[in-house]
């Protein structure tokens, strides 16, 4: 009688650790999965193009191109956060973090993302040409060599094609036409030159439609790594 009830409770207690192992793995299977969906693990660093002592490029209105980038750099940032992205801003305010000198100002901007050790890095710009040669439009400095961000960049093209607010100037390569945030960067990194100051419907949509042009930004740079993560996967 003993032997049997001893069995029998052996028996309980291993079919409940089963069932509760079973059930163990299904929800750590279900956790894991929805885990994964919301897993935005990258670090994306946006640049907003100069700041403090140097102001950029210059409107007739005196508008500066230092206040333009931080504009849409914060809500672009601000948008990536929302998606559960790790944002590292290279600047948050007219405040740098870095002296008054050309070359160590972009090395401290490259630091940042190397320290960060970051998945990609942003840079946004503001365009300048003369007041009547009629330049408009957006374009972006990227190594053409770097696919992923060839890619990145059209996908941000694609976006900001959908807004309809200028010309499409293309991708311009940084093999031919270096750009020391770009080219001295071992981050996966690209300029966007969003449009020119220069050119009064350029100037008036960038200094209005802040938002949209970030939430363009932000779609772009989401779609293009969702494809890159579907690639890796396939
Ligand atoms: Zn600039």
């Amino acid at each position: 009688m003993k032997k049997i009830q001893i069995f029998s409770v052996s028996l309980g207690i291993l079919i409940a650790f089963l069932l509760g192992f079973g059930a163990n793995v299904l929800l750590f299977n279900d956790d894991s999965i929805e885990v994964y969906a919301n897993d935005n693990t990258e670090t994306i660093v946006i640049d907003a193009g100069h700041g403090g002592y140097d102001v950029g490029c210059i409107a007739w209105d005196g508008t500066q191109e230092k206040d333009i980038t931080l504009d849409i750099a914060l809500s672009t940032g601000e948008l990536l956060e929302e998606a559960g992205y790790n944002v590292v801003y290279t600047r948050t305010s007219d405040n740098v973090s870095w002296p008054e000198d050309n070359k160590e100002d972009l090395q401290s901007r490259v630091d940042i993302a190397e320290n960060a050790n970051a998945d990609y890095y942003i840079s946004i710009h503001v365009n300048s040409s003369d007041y009547n040669d009629g330049a408009s439009g957006y374009e972006t400095y990227v190594d053409f060599n770097d696919d992923e961000m060839v890619e990145m960049a059209e996908s941000i093209h694609e976006q900001l094609g959908l807004l309809n607010y200028t010309l499409d100037r293309g991708l311009m390569d940084t093999n031919e036409i270096p750009l020391y945030v770009v080219s001295n960067n071992s981050i996966p990194a690209l300029l966007l030159e969003v449009g020119f100051i220069t050119d009064i419907n350029d100037f008036n949509y960038m200094v209005n439609n802040s938002d949209d042009l970030a939430q363009a930004i932000a779609n772009g740079i989401m779609n293009s790594i969702k494809a890159e993560e579907i690639n890796e996967e396939v």
